[in-house]
């Protein structure tokens, strides 16, 4: 389990402003941190071992999963999973982190996507680097913030395994994935990723942060451009999934 660090001040804070599980809203002592209970933080479903795509079983081989079944299917990645299924209490949390304000959960989130990545026995020994899915800039300015950098920073300072930004960038807007069919989904977000510096990619171990996996037709999409650029290993890590 990764310990971390509190500093004085946050026990202070606690003190007025009690924390709670960014999950359930139980109230915990102060200075807890990730601001996750007991209850939730074990809540963790086995299936989450699975690959969230195809369902199937994942193989280690190089010290790294792979789905044999999806990665037969084109150059998408090598290996896919999620954490949570997305509903109730994650749903929740996850709504009210992107679009309330409510940006301290970044922090929480980053503990479980790192505690999760440790377990699966990734490191900066075998994952060269972490990115995320780039946000739909026009999103991200009414939004006010990009809530998968912010998440992927505590990865990294969590997991050790260093961060990068913009390996891949989107290229124009489109309309939000929430608001389209699944094989609209897949159209909506052909042809909009590309790379800005091939050689940052080639022959690298990545993992590829993000936040829901609905059809996965975005993550996907954008894996496959790392994979098209020559990626060696890419790993596509979600907080939720439908
Ligand atoms: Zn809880
Ligand atoms: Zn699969």
């Amino acid at each position: 389990m990764i310990k971390i660090k509190v500093h004085p001040w946050t026990y202070l804070t606690d003190l007025f402003f009690p924390p709670k599980c960014v999950f359930c809203g139980k109230l915990q002592s102060p200075g807890t941190r990730p601001v996750i209970c007991y209850e939730c933080l074990n809540n963790i479903p086995e299936d989450s071992l699975k690959c969230v795509k195809c369902g199937g079983n994942m193989h280690l081989s190089d010290g790294r999963f792979h789905c044999y079944t999806c990665k037969s299917v084109g150059r998408q990645y090598d290996a896919a999973f999620s954490i949570f299924p997305y509903k109730d209490n994650v749903r929740d949390a996850i709504l009210r982190f992107k679009f309330s304000g409510e940006t301290a959960a970044a922090a929480d989130f980053g503990f479980l996507l790192s505690d999760f990545i440790l377990r699966l026995g990734f490191s900066k020994s075998n994952i060269q680097y972490i990115t995320y899915v780039p946000s739909d800039k026009q999103r991200e300015r009414s939004r006010g913030f990009n809530h998968m950098k912010q998440i992927a920073g505590y990865v990294g300072k969590y997991t050790k395994i260093p961060v990068k930004d913009h390996v891949v960038e989107k290229n124009k807007s489109t309309p939000a994935q929430s608001t389209l069919k699944a094989q609209e989904r897949a159209k909506n977000i052909v042809g909009v990723f590309s790379v800005n510096e091939r050689a940052l990619i080639k022959n690298k171990c990545i993992i590829l942060l993000d936040d829901i996996f609905t059809t996965g037709a975005t993550t996907i999409e954008v894996a496959k451009t790392l994979k098209r650029a020559g990626a060696k290993y890419v790993c596509v890590i979600t907080l939720a999934h439908t």
